[in-house]
């Protein structure tokens, strides 16, 4: 969450109640570095003072609209100003006029994240993934390369299962034991070689020059999607 505000004393109480709420939360005291930071950390909402040095709030919200649809709560001096700055022209999601209570900003920011979060809900997470001609469907616990099922034996799908959900990120093979033979598995790493090359044989194209999962010396294994 980023919080644009150049006065300090105010900055920091909305902080720390905030914090207090578990949130995660950064600062900014002027337009520009609000915008830099919202580009840059993807805040999921931001707490936006109208009247900053510099650019405005106002601008801020502007430029913000222009790439994001993040929510914005603006904070303004005078209830008058309320009616620019919720409206389509400025695109602020909620305001609140100064001075407000911190339980008010509370609420207003749990609202704006409930409504933002319905808004926004991910897709369920795909049990069934495709990649080139090898399909892993999760679901019924099925592997199929090229239209022919893969005939894996139970650890050999668990352990492409668990590559598939985890496409792109280095797996070492202590991570990789924990996750597919579980903590109590007192097997070595070299349980994961061979799990391993055995499933390149059959989900390679080249099982020499594996190019789905992928070794990373020192480090591990990645499964390229
Ligand atoms: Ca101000």
């Amino acid at each position: 969450m980023l919080v644009v505000e150049d006065e300090r004393t105010l900055a920091a109480s909305v902080r720390y109640n905030l914090e207090r709420d578990g949130y995660e939360v950064l600062e900014a005291a002027d337009g520009l570095t609000a915008l830099v930071a919202a580009e840059r950390d993807h805040p999921d909402l931001i707490v936006l003072d109208l009247m900053l040095p510099g650019m405005d709030g106002l601008e801020v919200c502007r430029r913000v609209r222009t790439h994001s649809n993040v929510p914005v709560l603006m904070l303004t001096a005078r209830a008058d100003e309320t009616d620019r700055v919720v409206g389509l022209e400025v695109g602020a999601d909620d305001y609140l006029t100064k001075p407000f209570g911190m339980r008010e900003l509370i609420a207003r920011v749990r609202a704006l994240l409930r409504r933002s979060g319905m808004a926004a809900t991910p897709p369920p997470p795909a049990d069934r993934l495709e990649s080139g001609d090898l399909v892993v469907d999760l679901g019924r616990g099925e592997a199929s390369r090229g239209g022919r099922s893969l005939r894996l034996k139970p650890k050999e799908f668990d352990l492409l299962a668990h590559f598939v959900r985890n496409p792109g990120r280095v797996l070492s093979r202590t991570q990789i034991l924990d996750a597919v033979w579980g903590h109590d598995f007192f097997g070595d790493e070299r349980t994961v070689d061979v799990h391993v090359r055995w499933l390149r044989e059959k989900i390679e194209p080249e099982p020499p020059q594996p190019v789905r999962i992928v070794t990373v010396r020192g480090r591990g294994y990645r499964f390229d999607a």
